[in-house]
């Protein structure tokens, strides 16, 4: 008998889904991810859970309305990780006339039961707070409601309730061969130890390594697929709102920009053909400039590369007919071949989903009970959405030596299980070593034995994004820190 039903290579969000959504059909699930969990594209996304209003432009109806609905799950059941958000788009009539964007929004909001949030509407900009960041020819804007995410926490949250659903989550574990008979037999070089795992089925779920893997791994043909890059960049913020705007650039693009932790804005985003090593993706200076041009067409402050604190970048395949935001599910299965499937691409709204269906097409293969991810919190996410702001201040009474920043940045990032990491601390000085102003020991343990993070930047850059603000003496500490935690 295999060792598991499932393995899964790649612990990106398309990995991890599949592994959460599997391992709640029982099915005995192991992944395997080479470094970092979304330590590639998925935590180079826009970061935003919407409808897409583009897709909309190109009359995706139905993939806007899905999009909305999965828009709606991911705030009953990640309430902390996915915010809602006012989105602001100014109006001018170079390229979208107003009456069309109104148009537009009408439409965007008849496509869903809104759940809550509330409808589209019109403002004047001259007398509103979102106004006083713009340049002054913008009079009017539309607002409409949709969600932002933290997107590499979101992959770590999908592979813990994996994990906790049984599923065997390896980080620091590459697949190097993997042979198909009528079951998978898989080497795999874990932290420096080779190992051999077989399983009933195979998923390949490696982004941008995706055909590279199919060759050289699994051996199987894979059809022609375009490596696209994403980026985006990292600024000190430009606004104080919380909200985010979706700038019309000359070119005809969406351009957004927004709030990023509390003293950064996120601005994106640029994609284009990729070629090259997808371990080593940096932004082109002209994307860069192209991203400060189309900011400064829209903020008073004008926003020039110098100002750039950080790009972001990711890469991921496409096949040339199918260059959707649903990604793309290939499933391959012969008679005396174990089964094989493909999952690559695709945005951060629709990724569970697209899981589940990809796990749905192995049910001829095994019992398993029906899908079930859509009606199920992630970890920390067992409250209703419109109550994060009571969550941040049942926190701050239970410890009292929170900030109001420091509270929300924590209720956001774990939600209900906050006091796994703080527990019954009185004090800072009672959650050990500080790192930088709100990094301490007790959550860097936590990470380091519940949420799979073994150096520094698995903690600054994916489990939290502190490593904006940490100056780098405390990194080098951090460093010497997770080094002598067991
Ligand atoms: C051009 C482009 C457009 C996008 N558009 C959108 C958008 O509109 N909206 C949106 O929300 N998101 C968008 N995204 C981001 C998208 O959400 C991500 O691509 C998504 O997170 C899918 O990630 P993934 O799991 O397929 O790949 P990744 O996150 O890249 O994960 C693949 C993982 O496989 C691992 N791996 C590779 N080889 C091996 C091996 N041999 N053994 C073990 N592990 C291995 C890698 O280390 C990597 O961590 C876009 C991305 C790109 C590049």
């Amino acid at each position: 008998m295999a060792d598991y039903d499932l393995a899964i290579i790649g612990g990106g969000l398309n990995g991890v889904s599949l592994a959460r959504d599997a391992a709640g059909r029982s099915l005995r699930v192991i992944l395997f991810e080479q470094g970092d969990l979304a330590g590639a594209a998925s935590s180079a996304t826009p970061r935003l859970i919407h409808g897409d209003l583009s897709v909309l432009e190109r009359r995706g109806f139905w993939r806007v309305r899905r999009a909305l609905a999965e828009r709606r799950i991911w705030l009953r059941i990640a309430p902390h990780l996915v915010r809602p958000m006012r989105f602001v788009i100014p109006a001018h009539s170079e390229e979208r006339p107003p009456w069309l964007l109104r148009a537009g929004l009408y439409v965007y909001d008849g496509l869903t039961n809104r759940g809550g949030l509330p409808p589209s509407a019109t403002l004047d900009i001259t007398h509103h707070p979102v106004g006083n960041a713009l340049k002054r020819p913008f009079g009017t804007a539309f607002e409409y409601w949709d969600c932002v995410v933290d997107d590499s926490r979101l992959v770590v949250l999908t592979a813990l309730d994996a994990a906790e659903r049984g599923a065997a989550i390896r980080t620091g574990a590459r697949c190097v061969r993997a042979d198909r008979t009528d079951t998978w037999r898989l080497a795999v070089v874990d932290r420096g130890y080779r190992r051999a795992v077989t399983a009933r089925a195979l998923a390949n779920a490696t982004g941008a390594w995706t055909s590279m893997v199919a060759e050289t791994v699994l051996r199987q043909p894979q059809p022609a697929m375009a490596a696209m890059q994403m980026s985006q960049i990292v600024v000190p913020r430009l606004f104080d709102s919380e909200n985010v705007y979706v700038f019309q650039h000359n070119d005809g693009r969406l351009i957004f920009a927004r709030p990023l932790e509390r003293d950064f804005t996120l601005i994106g985003t640029v994609t284009h053909a990729f070629t090259g090593d997808p371990a080593i993706v940096a932004m082109p200076g002209a994307d860069v400039s192209y991203l400060c041009d189309a900011a400064s067409r829209y903020f008073r402050e004008r926003v020039a590369p110098i100002d750039v604190v950080r790009t972001v970048s990711g890469v991921n395949l496409a096949l040339a007919s199918a260059r959707g935001r649903e990604g793309t599910t290939l499933f391959h299965a012969r008679r005396r071949k174990a089964p094989l499937l493909t999952l690559f691409g695709g945005d951060v709204t629709t990724s569970r989903l697209r899981a589940e269906r990809a796990v749905t097409k192995l049910t001829p293969f095994y019992p398993m009970s029906p899908p079930w991810t859509a009606g199920a919190a992630l970890p920390g996410g067992d409250f209703a959405w419109d109550r994060f702001d009571t969550e941040v201040d049942l926190a701050r009474d239970r410890w009292r030596f929170l900030s109001e920043p420091e509270a929300q940045r924590l209720v956001a990032a774990y939600g209900s299980r906050l006091p796994a990491v703080l527990g019954e601390a009185k004090s800072r000085d009672e959650l050990g070593p500080a790192f930088g102003p709100e990094l301490t020991g007790a959550e860097v343990r936590y990470l380091m034995a519940h949420e799979w993070a073994r150096f520094p930047d698995d903690v600054l850059w994916r489990r939290s994004k502190l490593g904006l603000t940490m100056p780098a003496a405390d990194r080098d500490a951090l460093a010497a820190f997770m080094a002598g935690v067991s």
